[in-house]
């Protein structure tokens, strides 16, 4: 879509308004509207000014004057306002140099793309995320006094709490939540009220599902898309998702272990690499793959430390990736097995539908710079021919201490994902797509959360101690 067909679009719907919004270093996103007159040709040229410094991890104070440009082909209404608003996802730029800014997650990922066909090796990279998310019925916590103090109350998650003159028929257990009939899944009409309206947005849908945790926990499928759609998408998908949830007085929240003991919520990433419309990853090695599939996972399982960075960046990532609830702790790949970090989809025979998927992201990520560095390190292990090693299609949950030390494993803290991107980011840097300042930001932001924590009381630490 053109800026004049956009102008159009929002004639026809009737938008009284039209939000800006683009995504922040974290994957926020963030808006500002303005009323539908002001949408002229010239404001696609021009853009609207904002305040840099008050945006995550960006601009200081001293240089803080931005500028965001709307993409005319993003725009869509917004389902949940009261008067007919448009809203568009834009570029940020620089109001000196005019260049596309580098700390602007959509354009990493357009650099990435750029960088992709200038290496010859494929034109197209589709990626494939499945977010997985918690609905919660009621969580407080007390920021006053900067304590950790919080309650997290679910419709079906409180088996355990049982408290007298609480219904204790159809909870569903921790665990057993992938995927009885109502009542147990008492989410059934909210997602479908989410699917519905993804779909009226232009999302596609293939599937929706509760999933294992007894808490609320829900999983619904996108069709692949091309990379930056596919960001863009899935920044759609969140704020539907929130949205639905909030308009039923709920919240939904894609932080990854919010249960002790139960499942967490994974992204797990579909992605393969496509060249003048013909898939690249089907070929006559290990579970159908191409060679060129082999070494993109070898990439991936090199710079996995790294990646965990982006793909897992938060301290509470980290519980998640433990054994026993289907998120992967080991860098092994294997068709058909769960247990692995990479893991070959056998369900269609069809070439075109071979793709790699990556289980150990999870939807805190920032999509456009989780898929960028995804993607920098399967190259780099095209580039490099990286050996990914022996597939693994045994439980690797269950493996004896000598054969565990043969595989590599994911860190276990951010800390260990932080420093390892400190020290392996080289691929990252191929063709501009990330720069030092990008790398250098990310760091401060995600040590600071580190220390944060640390120096916080936790509860659990209340559990032990107090008493004694
Ligand atoms: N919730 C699991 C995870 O944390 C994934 C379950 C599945 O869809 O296989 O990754
Ligand atoms: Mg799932
Ligand atoms: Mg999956």
């Amino acid at each position: 879509m053109t800026a004049k067909e956009a102008i159009k679009f929002i004639e026809e719907k009737g938008a009284k308004l039209v939000d800006f919004r683009f995504s922040d270093f974290l994957g926020q996103w963030q808006h500002t509207t303005v009323p539908a007159h002001e949408i002229t040709e010239d404001i696609f040229e021009d853009g609207l000014g904002f305040d840099g410094s008050s945006i995550r991890g960006w601009q200081a104070i001293n240089n803080s004057d931005m500028i965001m440009l709307p993409d005319p082909a993003t725009i869509k209404m917004d389902p949940y306002t009261e008067i007919p608003t448009a809203y568009m996802i834009c570029n940020i730029f620089d109001p000196i140099s005019k260049e596309r800014y580098t700390k602007d997650p959509r354009n990493i990922a357009a650099k990435a793309i750029k960088y992709l066909q200038s290496t010859g090796i494929a034109d197209t990279a589709f990626f494939g995320p499945e977010a997985e998310f918690f609905i919660f019925d009621n969580i407080q916590y007390d920021t006053t006094k900067n304590s950790s103090y919080y309650v997290v109350d679910t419709e079906e998650g409180n088996w355990n709490t049982g408290a007298e003159g609480h219904n204790l028929g159809y909870k569903i257990r921790p665990k057993e939540g992938y995927f009885p009939v109502p009542p147990l899944d008492s989410l059934f009409n909210l997602r479908n009220e989410m699917v519905m309206t993804m779909e009226e947005q232009g999302l596609y849908i293939e599937n929706s599902h509760h999933e294992v945790a007894s808490g609320g926990q829900c999983e619904i499928d996108m069709r692949f898309n091309d990379m930056i759609s596919m960001a863009d998408d899935l920044q759609t998908f969140k704020y539907i998702v929130k949205n639905t949830a909030c308009k039923y007085g709920k919240s939904a929240t894609f932080m990854p272990k919010p249960l002790f003991e139960d499942n967490g919520s994974g992204m797990h990433v579909h992605q393969s690499l496509w060249k003048d419309g013909q898939p690249l990853f089907a070929g006559e090695e290990y579970a159908g793959m191409s060679e060129m599939a082999l070494y993109y996972i070898g990439g991936i399982i090199k710079h996995a430390h790294t990646i965990a960075a982006f793909t897992n960046p938060t301290t509470n990532s980290y519980k998640r990736l433990v054994p026993g609830f289907e998120a992967p702790v080991s860098l092994a790949y294997s068709s058909r097995n769960r247990s692995a970090s990479l893991r070959i989809p056998m369900y269609s025979p069809s070439p075109k539908a071979k793709r790699v998927e990556v289980r150990f992201p999870d939807p805190m990520a920032n999509p456009y710079l989780a898929f960028t560095v995804m993607m920098m390190a399967g190259l780099d292990g095209i580039q490099n021919k990286i050996d990914p090693g022996e597939p693994m299609d045994k439980n690797l949950y269950d493996l004896d201490p000598i054969e565990l030390s043969s595989i590599p494993q994911m860190p276990s803290s951010l800390e260990q994902a932080i420093n390892a991107l400190e020290k392996d980011h080289d691929f990252l840097l191929k063709g501009d797509v990330f720069t030092e300042d990008v790398i250098a930001s990310w760091v401060e932001w995600k040590r600071d959360e580190i220390s944060g924590l640390n120096s916080r009381p936790h509860p659990y630490e209340f559990f032990m101690y107090y008493d004694n």
